[in-house]
């Protein structure tokens, strides 16, 4: 049957007859119910309905079309994992919110809290919808205030409407027979159909939503006989009846229906709950999870789907523990993508728990994954152990069997995660206020979440190992920790969250009480007691105990509740019970920093450290120290310290005689420094289990600022913050203003990069800085150190502590913000807690392996003791108590006389006794000093020092004074004390001062301190020296540049002499030390050399420059922007057409420098003979380099610097004066123009004098040239038949001056883009040594250009290159550097300076005459006066009117600025060059700042041109008659023009201004880079990839070469663009890690960021999602870096492209 002609009408036909209602409606449905639904061929149907649904038109237009009248509210965009998303914290009503990047970026959210992320489990966009986020967060399109939109015209529709229920009804049809048939659930095409019709927005989904609900529809439907006919019904009832019965958790459901479980409705009603049961049993797919999805902004639909949805939750929960047998299971993150769209609602949320049983559906099935009932189940499962195992910790005795289960965290259903996607939509549901408030007070939900909880209490039970290391070491305990933290702790910060103060206090007291019902029964099921326990067993898994511990927090804090009324404080032993197991935890916690668990593996530090990180310790160990806090206060004093001492193993050892300890001592003493922290923990700390409250914030931010200077995101991160709805960002950033400063990223070419840092304000040291906050935050003990010594620095900085003994750290009087807590201070009432003080106090005294550390401790507590002490019984009269074993009082002042006999020793001791002798065993130097002092001291009765800053002796006398103030009998008992020891030691002061009876400690003190002053010393002196290496704002001015590190090389100290006309010079150069065997170039014979790179730099060519109309005329080119390479390569043609041979327009405008060597140096030196064994060394399987002098680097060695790593490929030979021969010496009476013409007329070569130096020179220039002519090949132009023998020659001469020149422009570009403080960190120059040598090794002589020049007769020599009959181009239309590098190569290497500014002048007159020319013939000259420039006016304006060149050119450009300053400023690029040259070889201040342009004037000064009165440098003449001279030259021209004018015409047209290269723009947001690049699809073969690189230079979009790429072809693709720009380096812009990519030809390497947020910080893979902005700083540097090919610098780990090795970089990442 013919589908297509099922209804006999066209698309067309159907339109216009639904719209003229000319087609009987009931016949047409008639005609589709029987031509369709009884058509099983689903290809046909699909066609069917693409061609009609649309009508008159293709479905594409279709959906465009009715687009345009989207209506919807709600954006609801749906997206699958790994798309990008946004989330925005300041608009987010709910925690889950999330929109689409659309319409974040239609929205604004400036200033706002937001991040953009990776969805794990997919998502749709909230846009819109006012019960998730709020309104002002909408985009423009979403929302009430959207633009409203059309109703959709009718003809557009019409067919849509009618056929899209039969749509519906067939996929229906197809879902049952897929089934049937065993394929894939979802009927592809139909599905595709549906997906694209819900596309076209609001219209369409209506009549689909419509339909779908509809139950008379559905009736119709499933009665429809067509369907039994077809079987498909049979289908439906054949898997309905396989459904799983689900069922309600007894008690959750009412009491009077208690008779029976009651199952979850799962019955059929519409075609939505038909096609949510095939969705269910087809575990979710994908696609239809979408397509379900995108029907949710229609609100009506979204409850109904909600309900559908929750009755089918049991069936889903139920495939969830059956699919998780196997392998992989999709159902979690499909589950959580749907729950999410509903949940997070707070009005669909509400509708379903009123209406759909939503709180008891979500329990029930928690409930029944972890406890299937076991009677019911155990039957079947019989290879699926039970979850729950018998709690370890219970004690199974024979009368009683304990009933005590806990999870086994090693159960697939923890393992596989299965259990995260229901408790997840739990937690989801609590973020409602309402919700969470009804189950907190419905006494059988939250006693159903009480008991679940239980069964994690004590999970994951660690048992110490004595003997062997454990070989396996379990991951279990990660399953732990999140269930714990994202189930048990999440819901409980949800709860507590939305206990606002006007809550009742009686439902308070309530929920407590039933936690700790829960903790009892949990007890009691153990068959707990409390002296029968295993010590070696730890968990730090105690769920109710945290729960007690925060609510109780609360009920204090918020609502003000005595804790008598819910704690059972007459009951000493529950007390006592409660108290066990977290005391239990928070030991073992300090056990494993101890290493007392060493042999258990990593993993145990690995729990201990994440119990106490940042992100969980509210949760966790804080949350225990509160519970041990609160039970503190009720808990007898003697009878909670002697079980805190007992469960830290330092009881027994301290106590008992016979110490029976199982711990070795270091492991003793460990832990009773770890007694003495958890002592004053529960003292003087105050934990942080509030929900964001800034009076926590703060101590928490200084005290991770106190440890370092912090990124925002470290402070963040170290800052506890419990919330789960934290949009509370301002207040850490004003908290963060308040505490510290902020240090703005800085940029250096030299330094690292340094990001946005915060750094403490300093007066907090002194007020604020709590040592004890820092030690219980720190699980390194060096950061506490670190903290200490920054709390150090700053208090001998501003002069609070000026002694020489160690400082101690500043522990703080606490204070207490509720009274309740201050009762935390009971514990210092004990005389058992003194006793202990006591014993430590002796044990510091007697014991040498106690440190210091103890003693301050001890001493801290001992003086919150004294400050709290109260005399509790009548003073005693007995100043001389008989000895006793214990104290017998709790009154501290009583005890620190009383005497007692320390075990194991014969002599009493009394704390008072103790601290006089602690004393003395620290200052017995000036003992008799100190106890003067101090009993002076105690004679002014109102002595007070509040100062928490001081030494040992500081706080110890501060105890007496203490004691004796408040306490009379103390103060006569220490003054007794006193007068005794004065007498004694008065006696043996004579003998004991000597330096050898100094105490041990006292010895280690005083070498400490010498030691430390010369530390000190050599710092002072490195600065010093530092300082001196680099430039003052002086030398900056100069350009000098400085040397980079310390070495004795300076050419310009050398050079700077040089001002004479002699050679003496040279007897100044630098003598170089090679820097392996540290030998200097004279005392050695081998060869030296600098260690260099020569890499070939196309960046000359890529300067470019704006055309005006005029110029794109006379070039023909049709850009206004060109690059130096294309305009001098039309310059270059016109040479080759005016001269004839391409070759000879190379002679007159070399171009080589364009892509030529830049050759660069760190500046260290090394022998030829040292390398070569450096190099040996290195790779010792390699061929030994046979001849070492002659090919001393073969052309592709890479090696490193063997001093400071820098990347090298070369090695610059060094010469001095004494390597040649054959320098001229000039008669010195001659003047600098004769000595020149002398040496033109008798050239003389210099020459090396050993063999050896010529090979090595031989070596490098021909391993440079061997580079550049392989380059060379690239170029079109390369002129292969060459004119006359001495061609090979004369071409590598021509190479050697492309390469010198090639220096100047690299240099030039540095000036021109760098900042102005760059310059002091630009690699050194060596342009004068490559210049010697290149002069060394270049042979001739240009005479006749010498002659040409300056009209002096010069006869040629075999040097000369040409044959003086040559016809070359007309000097004014040659390059003037091309020239100026002829004659300096032709004049002596020792030329001086005043011969070299001769040089510079005679090809200036050049210069001039050409600039003239062009400004001429470019503009109508006015016959102004222009005094002595007239002569050159008259003569030159009457040869351009005779050539005719001006001709064909009527347009003048009209002139800018007067004649003389456009003459000048035309000459600037020559000035430029020139005065680099001159700056390089004689080292003279140059008036050019990096950054800046220089003065046209200032540098014609420089050069010493001949200037006019009105400051124009003018020519200068040498020659008899220099009117013939430039007559000459200007028939040249004039001939020239004649013949070929075109040509003549560019060559004179005023050379451009070109800029250095730039970077292509990138936008100034990353958001931005990202959307616009951070996917590429492959052009060859067509696979999407996100690995891509933006190429800064050219703007392409790559793909990293070094992942695994789609194909052949890119890889090829890359390869290719890297000889395009890759030249020094390519920089790419790494779209998915926000770095800076640098490739080279065999490497790669990561640079930072460019982008930072407004923090300063990067952030590398966009892990945090937080705006970055473009730092402009950042980017200047980076090209600069790319200019000067000086990414070494910055870059040390360069990484091969192979992608076999796996890069450090990402791993690192
Ligand atoms: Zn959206
Ligand atoms: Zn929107
Ligand atoms: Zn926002
Ligand atoms: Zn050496
Ligand atoms: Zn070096
Ligand atoms: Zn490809
Ligand atoms: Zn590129």
């Amino acid at each position: 049957m013919d589908t297509t002609n099922s209804i006999n009408l066209t698309p067309e036909q159907l339109e216009t007859g639904l719209i003229n209602g000319t087609l009987d409606k009931l016949a047409l449905e008639n005609l589709l119910t029987n031509n369709i639904h009884e058509n099983e061929n689903i290809d046909a149907l699909s066609q069917f309905f693409i061609q009609y649904i649309p009508g008159n038109r293709t479905m594409d237009e279709f959906i465009k079309q009715i687009q345009e009248y989207n209506n919807a509210q709600i954006c609801g965009l749906v997206w699958n994992a790994n798309v990008i998303a946004y989330r925005c914290k300041t608009c987010s009503i709910s925690p889950c919110m999330s929109i689409c990047a659309q319409c974040f970026q239609n929205g604004n959210h400036e200033g706002h809290n937001y991040n953009m992320f990776r969805s794990q489990a997919g998502g749709a966009c909230d846009c819109g919808d006012s019960s998730v986020m709020h309104e002002f967060g909408f985009c423009r399109f979403h929302g009430e205030d959207r633009p409203q939109m059309q109703t959709v015209p009718r003809n557009l529709i019409c067919c849509a409407e009618l056929l899209i229920p039969h749509l519906l009804k067939v996929f229906i049809r197809a879902l049952r027979m897929s089934q049937v048939s065993g394929d894939i659930v979802t009927e592809q095409k139909l599905l595709e159909i549906l997906n694209q019709l819900s596309n076209g927005g609001s219209a369409l989904q209506l009549y689909i939503t419509n339909a779908l609900t509809d139950r008379t529809l559905y009736e119709e439907f499933t009665s429809d006989l067509s369907m039994n006919r077809m079987y498909h019904n049979e289908f439906l009832t054949g898997e309905y009846s396989n459904l799983p019965v689900t069922f309600f958790v007894e008690s959750l459901i009412n009491d009077s229906s208690s008779d029976g479980l009651v199952p979850f409705d799962t019955s059929l009603r519409t075609m939505l709950d038909e096609i949510m049961m095939w969705c269910v049993t087809a575990n979710l797919p994908e696609d239809l999870v979408r397509f379900l999805l995108s029907l949710l902004p229609d609100f009506n639909f979204k409850l109904t789907f909600t309900e559908t949805f929750l009755r089918f939750y049991g069936v889903i929960a139920q495939h969830l523990v059956e699919e998780s047998l196997h392998e992989q299971s999709e159902i979690p993150p499909r589950l959580v993508h749907i729950s999410v769209q509903l949940f997070s609602s707070n009005i669909i949320a509400e509708y379903a728990m009123e209406k759909c049983h939503l709180i008891e559906v979500i329990l029930s099935c928690i409930w029944h994954m972890f406890v299937p009932a076991l009677e019911q189940d155990k039957q079947d499962d019989d290879d699926d152990e039970n979850i729950l195992k018998i709690h370890p910790l219970a004690s199974i005795t024979d009368d009683s069997s304990a009933t005590g289960m806990v999870v086994d965290v090693e159960h697939r259903l923890i393992v596989k995660n299965v259990y995260w996607p229901l408790l997840s939509d739990f937690v989801n549901i609590l973020s409602q206020e309402k919700i969470a408030l009804i189950i907190l007070e419905n006494k059988r939900y939250f006693n159903l979440w009480l008991r679940f909880l239980t069964l994690f209490q004590g999970m994951n039970i660690n048992e110490r190992i004595l003997n062997e290391h454990v070989e396996y070491e379990p991951q279990a305990y990660m399953y732990a920790f999140t269930i714990e933290l994202e189930i048990s702790a999440a819901a409980m910060w949800c709860f507590v969250n939305h206990l606002k103060p006007t809550y009742s206090s009686d439902n308070v007291i309530s929920i407590i009480k039933q936690i700790i019902d829960s903790i009892n029964d949990w007890l009691q099921s153990l068959n707990f007691q409390l002296n029968n326990t295993d010590h070696w067993k730890l968990s730090f898994h105690l769920p109710l105990h945290r729960y007690l511990s925060v609510f109780a927090y609360n009920a204090i804090y918020k609502f003000n509740i005595d804790p008598a009324l819910f704690l059972p404080i007459h009951d000493q032993n529950t007390l006592l019970n409660f108290m066990f197991h977290p005391l239990r935890t928070i030991c073992g916690y300090y056990e494993v920093l101890s290493n007392i668990w060493l042999r258990n593996g990593q993993q145990v530090m690995i729990q201990a450290k994440t119990y106490a990180k940042s992100a969980f310790l509210s949760s966790m160990h804080d949350a225990d120290l509160f519970l041990l806090q609160l039970l503190s206060c009720y808990i007898e004093p003697n009878i909670f310290i002697e079980t805190l001492l007992s469960k830290f193993h330092v009881y027994s050892w301290l106590f008992d005689s016979n110490n029976t300890s199982n711990l070795d001592q270091g492991h003793q003493i460990a832990m009773l420094e770890s007694t003495l922290i958890a002592l004053c923990a529960i003292v003087g700390f105050q934990p942080n289990i509030a929900v964001r409250e800034s009076r926590r914030i703060r101590p928490e931010m200084i005290a991770t600022l106190s440890v370092a200077d912090r990124l925002y995101s470290e402070v963040e991160e170290n800052v506890p913050d419990p919330s789960p709805m934290s949009a509370n960002r301002k207040e850490i950033e004003t908290i963060l203003e308040e505490v510290s400063v902020f240090q703005t990223p800085s940029v250096e070419l030299m330094g690292h990069l340094q990001q946005g840092k915060y750094t403490i304000k300093g007066t907090l040291f002194e007020t604020d800085y709590d040592p004890l906050h820092v030690l219980i935050r720190c699980t390194k003990r060096a950061h506490f150190q670190n903290s200490l010594e920054r709390f150090t620095n700053y208090v001998k900085h501003e002069g609070l502590f000026k002694s020489d003994y160690p400082i101690w750290p500043p522990f703080r009087i606490p204070k207490y913000d509720h009274p309740q807590m201050s009762n935390v201070q009971n514990i210092l009432q004990s005389s058992v807690l003194h006793h202990f003080l006591f014993l430590c106090l002796n044990a510091y005294l007697k014991d040498k392996t106690i440190t210091e550390n103890i003693l301050y401790f001890t001493i801290y507590l001992l003086e919150l003791s004294i400050l709290n002490g109260k005399e509790t019984s009548p003073m005693t009269t007995d100043v001389n108590p008989e000895e006793t074993l214990t104290f017998k009082t709790n009154d501290i002042f009583q005890n620190m006389h009383t005497l007692l006999t320390p075990p194991n020793e014969n002599e009493t001791e009394s704390i008072i006794t103790l601290l006089f002798k602690i004393l003395h065993k620290q200052r017995s130097n000036d003992f008799i000093g100190i106890i003067n002092n101090i009993s002076i001291q105690l004679k002014t009765s109102n002595y007070k020092n509040s100062s928490r800053i001081g030494d040992g002796y500081y706080f110890l006398t501060n105890i007496l004074h203490l004691s004796s103030q408040m306490n009379e009998q103390c103060r006569l008992i220490i003054e007794q004390e006193i007068e005794k020891l004065k007498t004694q030691y008065q006696q043996r002061q004579s003998t004991n001062t000597k330096l050898s009876d100094l105490t041990a400690e006292q010895k280690r003190q005083r070498a400490k301190n010498r030691q430390q002053k010369l530390l000190a010393e050599i710092a002072q002196s490195q600065k010093k020296f530092i300082s001196q290496q680099n430039p003052d704002e002086h030398a900056m001015h100069i350009g000098t540049p400085p040397s980079l590190t310390n070495d004795n090389f300076s050419m310009e100290q050398a050079m700077t002499t040089t001002t004479a006309h002699t050679t003496i010079v040279m007897e100044h150069s630098i003598d170089y030390e090679c820097c392996v065997c540290r030998l200097t170039k004279s005392d050695s014979q081998s060869p030296i050399g600098l260690i260099g790179t020569s890499c070939l730099s196309l960046l000359p060519s890529l300067e470019f420059t704006q055309l005006d109309e005029y110029e794109q005329k006379i070039l023909s080119y049709n850009s206004n922007k060109i690059t130096l390479e294309a305009y001098l390569h039309l310059t270059k043609q016109c040479l080759t057409t005016i001269s004839g041979h391409p070759y000879i327009a190379n002679y007159c405008q070399n171009d080589h420098h364009l892509r030529s060597l830049l050759i660069q140096s760190c500046g260290h030196s090394i022998h030829v003979d040292c390398l070569s064994s450096y190099l040996k060394a290195l790779h010792p399987n390699q061929e030994s380099v046979e001849q070492p002098f002659n090919n001393v680097l073969p052309s592709n060695t890479n090696f490193r610097c063997p001093l400071c790593r820098q990347s090298a490929n070369t090695l610059i030979p060094l010469f001095d004066h004494n390597d040649y021969l054959n320098t001229q010496i000039n008669p010195i009476d001659l003047t600098p123009i004769e000595r020149l013409h002398q040496s033109m007329i008798n050239p003389i070569r210099p020459k090396l004098k050993r063999v050896f130096d010529d090979r090595c020179l031989l070596a490098f220039l021909s391993g440079l040239a061997a580079k550049c002519v392989s380059n060379e090949q690239l170029s079109p132009d390369n002129p292969i038949s060459l004119p006359n023998h001495q061609s090979m020659k004369q071409r590598a001469a021509e190479f050697d001056c492309g390469t010198l020149r090639a220096q100047l422009v690299h240099e030039q570009l540095f000036y021109e883009s760098a900042n102005r403080i760059d310059q002091k960190n630009i690699r050194k120059s060596f342009y004068k040594i490559l210049h010697d040598l290149h002069h060394l090794g270049y042979s001739f002589h240009h005479q006749h250009l010498w002659q040409e020049l300056t009209g002096l007769q010069c006869p040629t020599t075999t040097a000369e290159v040409f044959h003086p009959e040559q016809t070359l181009a007309p000097v004014l239309l040659r390059d003037s550097i091309t020239i100026l590098l002829q004659l300096l190569m032709s004049a002596p290497i020792n030329l001086t300076c005043d011969e070299f500014d001769i040089i510079v002048q005679i090809v200036f007159n050049i210069e001039f005459f050409k600039n003239l020319l062009s400004i001429i013939i470019e503009q109508s000259a006015e016959n102004t006066d222009l005094g002595d420039l007239n002569i050159f006016m008259h003569l030159v304006t009457k040869y351009v009117k005779e050539s005719g060149i001006n001709e064909q050119l009527p347009i003048k450009r009209t002139m800018g600025n007067s004649f003389e300053s456009q003459l000048m400023n035309s000459c600037l690029d020559f000035f430029k060059i020139t005065s680099l040259i001159k700056y390089r070889l004689y080292g003279k201040e140059m008036p050019w700042i990096t950054g800046e342009e220089p003065s046209v004037l200032a540098l014609a000064n420089f050069l010493n041109l001949n200037l006019n009165l009105n400051g124009l440098a003018m020519p200068q003449w040498y020659c008899n008659e220099p009117v013939i001279l430039f007559t000459k030259w200007l028939k040249e021209f004039q001939n020239s023009a004649q013949q070929h004018s075109i040509a003549t015409k560019i060559l004179c047209l005023k050379r451009p201004h070109f800029s250095p290269p730039i970077f292509i723009d990138i936008p100034a947001k990353y958001d931005d880079v990202f959307h616009l690049f951070n996917e590429y699809r492959c052009e060859y073969c067509k696979k999407v990839s996100s690995d891509t690189l933006l190429c800064l230079i050219c703007g392409e979009v790559h793909l990293k070469r070094w992942h695994p790429l789609c194909c052949v072809q890119q890889r090829q693709r890359f390869t290719e663009h890297l000889g395009k720009c890759g030249h020094p380096a390519a920089v790419f812009l790494d779209i998915p890690t926000t770095l800076i990519t640098i490739c080279l030809n065999e490497s790669y390497g990561y640079w930072h960021s460019l982008y930072l947020d407004q923090h300063g910080e990067e952030d590398p893979k966009l892990k945090r999602g937080k705006t970055l902005y473009l730092d402009s700083k950042r980017l200047a540097v980076l090209r600069t870096l790319w200019l000067t090919a000086t990414f070494d610098y910055q870059i040390q780990n360069w990484f091969s492209y192979n992608p076999l090795m796996i890069s450090h970089f990402d791993v690192l990442l």
